[in-house]
């Protein structure tokens, strides 16, 4: 098989500490003839020196390369005209542009990681939130009206061609999980306020519609503000969760603090051609450049990497060697000699790093 390009874009704050991390433990799991990393700039940093949060050369390619991986992008006060946030335009552009309708969360309890919610421990959480990510209320980025300085408007925007796909993904992904925790039931929960609003209602009809080709999951349904009261009381009921653009952004942030927080929960970007993979966080300026960072979720975005592209190429090798890293991690953490400041440990993110490469020996 010829190399695998990565397009790498480090990006801003703790971005780059990250993504070297995961290109140590990828090239230590598969040595060093699979992957070419081609490291290509972008991010609020990168906006500050050439006024591009995405050059031309940085978008061709995580175009035209098999599979993009990214640190983190974004720096407090570098903001546009209208107060939104230059660094948030990377991967916004990229999924727009990509079209990488289905981000994929997953929240899962390893052991080592304690969880704020004492009744559960590892393996007591493992669900996946399926968030819509070229729709919904963030579709309208950038094209929002402020009238006279009185008056604001975003439009939330729901198709069935997106809404259908992602149902879709989703069901397609709780085929291929072992079930709930709580009962072994592979089930989609569809998040959204279909009690007010009648694009959360028409979203919800064609999650029903895609549903009947699907028998062997159970279909369910939470509004978006009960979800977050059910995520905390019985995480485990949950096998994969769909939602509107917005909420699966609210409430991912919430799953993740339940496994150990932000730098533990990795994230993929996933469309019909390309797929991006980065950490579920963001640049965390507060800790930048002082060797703080968890690389964890960075590295288990990396396995989700080898999964989608040994799908893709049809090359399982890759995937196992995703397997072998996920145990590394669990090993690590499970030893509990080497653990991160975010999850009360004092290892440097370059110590976890070696940590997780030694144990994939
Ligand atoms: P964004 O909106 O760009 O996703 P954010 O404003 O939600 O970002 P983060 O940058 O994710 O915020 O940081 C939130 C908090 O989590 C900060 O205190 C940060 O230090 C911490 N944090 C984020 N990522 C990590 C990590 N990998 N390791 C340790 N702490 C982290």
């Amino acid at each position: 098989m010829p190399k695998l390009k990565i397009a790498t874009i480090e990006g801003d704050g703790i971005g780059p500490e990250v993504t070297q991390a995961a290109v140590k433990v990828l090239e230590t799991a598969c040595g060093h003839d699979i992957f070419d990393f081609e490291m290509v700039p972008g991010g609020a940093g990168h906006y500050q020196k050439s006024g591009q949060v995405l050059p031309d050369e940085t978008f061709t390619a995580c175009r035209d390369m098999d599979a993009i991986l990214h640190g983190a992008a974004g720096l407090p006060g570098v903001v546009y005209p209208d107060g939104t946030e230059v660094g948030n335009e990377l991967h916004l552009q990229l999924r727009f542009r990509l079209d990488l309708y289905a981000n994929v969360r997953p929240v899962k309890l390893l052991p080592g990681a304690v969880s704020p919610l004492r009744a559960f421990k590892d393996g007591g959480i493992d669900y996946v939130i399926i968030r819509e990510n070229t729709e919904g209320l963030y579709a309208s980025r950038g094209a929002g009206v402020v009238l006279r300085d009185e008056v604001a408007t975003d439009t939330l925007m729901v198709t069935r061609k997106g809404t259908e796909r992602v149902a879709r993904f989703a069901f397609e992904l709780s085929r291929a999980r072992a079930g709930a925790p709580l009962d072994g039931k592979r089930r989609v929960t569809v998040c959204d306020k279909a009690n007010i609003l009648r694009s959360y209602a028409f979203f919800r009809s064609i999650c029903d519609e895609v549903a009947r080709d699907y028998e062997d999951v159970e279909i369910d349904y939470a509004y978006a503000d009960a979800i977050t009261v059910h995520l905390l009381k019985r995480p485990d009921f949950y096998d994969v969760i769909v939602a509107e653009n917005m909420f699966g952004d609210i409430i991912s942030d919430l799953g993740a603090t339940t496994v150990g927080g932000m730098g533990i929960s990795p994230s993929a970007e996933i469309g019909d051609k390309h797929a991006l993979f980065q950490g579920a966080h963001g640049s965390a300026p507060d800790i930048a450049g002082q060797n703080l960072a968890s690389p964890l979720a960075t590295i288990l975005s990396a396995t989700m990497m080898l999964r989608w592209l040994a799908d893709q190429r049809s090359a399982p090798a890759l995937a196992e060697a995703g397997d072998r890293i996920d145990a590394a991690v669990t090993q690590v953490l499970a030893d509990g000699e080497t653990v991160p400041h975010d999850l009360g440990g004092s290892a440097k993110c370059t110590e976890m790093t070696d940590a997780i490469c030694r144990a994939l020996g």
